[in-house]
């Protein structure tokens, strides 16, 4: 069997939502690409307009420095101090959103990361399993973001695959691009 090149361009994937009905026809998963050139106060996914992968902490999962510190000594650019609520705090301007060590070493994923680098194949590959809901509703995929054209390559690469697995496609954009994208 002949593989595209598509299938190993690589884009920063932020989240992959299966069975949604409001982002195009029938079922659909929705793949929400990273990074957005506009600011929009009314924007659904703040979490999504950096084009990098960013830290981001969920406090009502944290246990509390009573019970756990891991994340404190975890960081090497001593970005995380005790806060004075015994959760702690993230000093955003030591954070360098480095190799995540903070994000690895707290148990309950209240530090966690917003971004993750993927191919073509990797994302076509988990929502090809959602086929029999494509099939049966009309359904497909829907590229969102963010941004999708932000990340323009990564978006053809994916539409292009995604035809040729027969999987029917849509974008979400806000048109926000030059022309040409
Ligand atoms: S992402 Fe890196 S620099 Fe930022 S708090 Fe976590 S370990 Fe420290
Ligand atoms: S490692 Fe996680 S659970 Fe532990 S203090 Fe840090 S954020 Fe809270």
């Amino acid at each position: 069997m002949m593989f595209s090149e598509d299938t190993q361009v690589t884009g920063i994937v932020f989240n992959i939502q299966h069975y949604s009905v409001h982002d195009g026809p029938g079922i659909r998963s929705n793949i929400f690409l990273k990074g957005c050139p506009l600011a929009c106060r009314w924007c659904s996914n703040p979490e999504s307009r950096s084009p990098r992968p960013e830290l981001a902490f969920k406090e009502g999962r944290c246990l509390g420095l009573g019970k756990c510190t891991r994340c404190l000594g975890a960081c090497p650019h001593q970005a995380i101090r005790p806060g004075s609520d015994g959760k702690p705090v993230i000093d955003r301007t030591l954070c360098r959103d480095c190799a995540f060590q903070c994000a690895a070493a707290c148990p309950p994923h209240a530090a966690i990361v917003y971004g993750e680098h993927r191919t073509v194949d990797s994302v076509l590959q988990e929502v090809e399993k959602q086929e029999i809901f494509f099939s049966t509703s009309g359904g497909g995929i829907t590229l969102s973001g963010g941004e999708p054209l932000f990340q323009e390559k990564f978006a053809l690469a994916l539409l292009r695959e995604a035809r040729r697995r027969r999987l029917a496609t849509a974008v979400e954009t806000t048109g926000f691009m030059p022309w040409e994208r």
